[in-house]
C-alpha cells in the first residue's frame, strides 16, 4: 500500500543532502537555500499554485505580442515589485522573460552582435568578473561574439560590457567602465534588492538583466527577466529619417524602440521555443505574495523596528540574516587573523527610508598567510569547498564563498574559518 501511495504522489527531490559537523561543505555555487525558511512559514501558502491538467497547455502566452511566450500575469507582478522596491524604471521598458537571467544574458549577445559578416564581437567585464560570464559566452564558440576578458585592459571598439553591480563576486557597487561610441553595457542587476545593498535610485539602463533565483531564492524556477528599450547604433538613422516626412517617420520610431527586445525574443523562440509558462504562474504568484505581504506592512513605515514580524516581508527577512550571517563571519575572520574581508559599504536606502550597509550575497574572502598561494585548494583540505579567484580574473589567494546557503552549513563553515590560523 505505502509502495502505491509513492507511486500516486508526484513528490519534488529533496535538494541537497543534510550536512553534519565532519561533512565537506560546499559553498561554491550560490544555491540561495536560505529561503526555505522563510517560505516555509506564512508566505509558502500564499504563494501556492494549483495548475489542473487542461492548463498552460498552448505554447502561446499573449499571442501578437513582442515577447508572445510573456504569461501577462508574471509581467504584471515584475512591474509591481519594481513600484514597490523601486530599484528599476519598469515603465516605458518591454519586459522579456528567459529560462533564468542566464538565458537572458545569451538572448543579449545575440542581440547585440552587429549584423552582417564582420569580426566576433568582444564581450568583457571588469575583474573581478563573474566566473560565468567567460565560461557562457564561449562554450559554443559562436562566431557572433567571443570572450575578450578584463573590461578595463580592453582596448577596441565594438564589445559588450557586462557590468554587474552589485558585483558577483566582490559585492562592490559597479558602473561601466568603458564609454566607446559603438560599445554596449549589458547591466546584470541579479543582485540590486534591499537585502544585498541599499537601493539607492531606480535603475534605468538600457539593457537590466533580473532574477527570480537571488531576489525570492526560487533558483529551481529558472526564471529570469530583462528590461530594454535599446536602440542599437547601426539602426540609429534619425538624420537620415529627419527628411523623410512624418508618417513614416512615426511608424519607424515605434519600430525602432523594439528592435533589441524583438532580436532577444528571437533567441528565446529559437533556443526553447518560449518559456515554462507554469513557471512564470508560480513565479508571479511568488512574487505578488511578496508584494502582498509589503501592501500589509509597508516598508518604511518599520525601518529600524527589530521586533517587527517578518514572517511577510521577504526582504525584511533576508536582510536580518544576511545582517547575522556577515556579523558571524566577520568575527570568525577576527579570530582566525589570516584573512581579511572587504570593507562594509553604507548608503541610504531609499526602500527601507534608512542608512544601511551593504551585505553581499557572496564573501569574497582573501588569505594573507604566509605560503598560501592557492586559498581554494587550501580551505579545500579543510573540507571547504569554494571558488578560486582565478576564475573571476583574480588572483589565487581569493576565494568567493556563498553566504545564501543553509544554517547549518554556514554555521560549521564559520567554525572551521575561526579555527584557522
Ligand atoms: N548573474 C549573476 C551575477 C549571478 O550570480 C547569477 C547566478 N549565480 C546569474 C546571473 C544567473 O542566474 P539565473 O539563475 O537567473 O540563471
Amino acid at each position: 500500500a505505502a509502495a502505491r501511495k509513492a507511486e500516486a504522489e508526484v513528490a519534488p527531490s529533496s535538494g541537497k543532502p543534510p550536512v553534519t559537523k565532519d561533512s565537506i561543505i560546499n559553498l561554491d555555487h550560490g544555491d540561495p537555500t536560505m529561503y526555505e525558511a522563510f517560505w516555509r512559514g506564512g508566505a509558502g501558502e500564499r504563494a501556492t499554485i494549483v495548475i489542473p491538467g487542461w492548463q498552460t497547455m498552448s505554447y502561446f502566452s499573449d499571442v501578437g505580442s513582442l515577447c508572445w511566450f510573456l504569461e501577462p500575469g508574471f509581467e504584471r507582478e515584475v512591474r509591481r515589485l519594481h513600484r514597490l522596491v523601486g530599484n528599476a524604471v519598469a515603465d516605458g521598458y518591454h519586459v522579456l522573460v528567459g529560462t533564468g537571467s542566464t538565458q537572458l544574458f545569451q538572448a543579449a549577445l545575440y542581440a547585440l552582435s552587429p549584423p552582417g559578416p564582420s569580426a566576433p564581437m568582444s564581450v568583457v567585464s571588469p575583474a573581478p568578473y563573474y566566473s560565468s560570464y567567460p565560461a557562457v559566452t564561449d562554450f559554443l564558440k559562436s562566431g557572433l561574439y567571443r570572450w575578450a576578458g578584463d573590461a578595463k585592459m580592453f582596448d577596441g571598439d565594438t564589445y559588450v560590457e557586462l557590468v554587474c553591480s552589485p558585483s558577483n563576486p566582490d559585492g562592490g557597487i559597479r558602473e561601466a567602465v568603458l564609454k566607446s561610441g559603438d560599445g554596449v553595457a549589458v547591466h546584470d542587476l541579479a543582485y540590486y534588492w534591499p537585502q544585498y545593498t541599499p537601493i539607492t535610485s531606480a535603475a534605468a539602463h538600457d539593457i537590466m538583466l533580473f532574477t527570480v533565483s537571488k531576489c525570492t531564492g526560487h533558483a529551481g524556477t529558472r526564471l529570469g527577466w530583462v528590461h530594454t528599450n535599446f536602440v542599437p547604433n547601426h539602426l540609429k538613422f534619425e538624420q537620415i529619417l529627419a527628411q523623410c516626412d512624418w508618417f513614416f517617420w512615426h511608424r519607424w520610431a515605434l519600430v525602432k524602440d523594439r528592435a533589441v527586445a524583438q532580436k532577444m525574443s528571437k533567441f528565446i523562440e529559437l533556443n526553447t521555443i518560449g518559456v515554462s509558462k507554469d513557471s512564470q504562474l508560480r513565479a508571479a504568484k511568488i512574487l505578488k505574495a511578496i508584494t502582498d505581504g509589503y501592501d500589509r506592512a509597508p516598508a518604511a513605515a518599520v525601518a529600524g523596528d527589530d521586533d517587527d514580524d517578518s514572517s511577510s516581508r521577504l526582504f525584511h527577512f533576508a536582510r536580518r540574516k544576511m545582517v547575522s550571517r556577515w556579523a558571524k563571519l566577520r568575527a570568525a575572520v577576527a579570530a582566525s587573523g589570516i584573512f581579511t574581508l572587504p570593507d562594509e559599504l553604507p548608503g541610504h536606502c531609499t526602500f527601507a527610508n534608512e542608512t544601511v550597509s551593504a551585505y553581499p550575497p557572496f564573501a569574497w574572502l582573501r588569505c594573507g598567510k604566509e605560503g598560501v598561494d592557492d586559498l581554494e585548494g587550501y580551505l579545500r583540505e579543510r573540507k571547504i569547498i569554494s571558488r578560486g579567484g582565478g576564475k573571476f580574473g583574480a588572483d589565487g589567494r581569493v576565494v568567493r564563498i556563498s553566504m545564501l546557503d543553509t544554517d547549518e552549513a554556514f554555521a560549521i563553515f564559520v567554525d572551521r574559518l575561526a579555527a584557522m590560523n
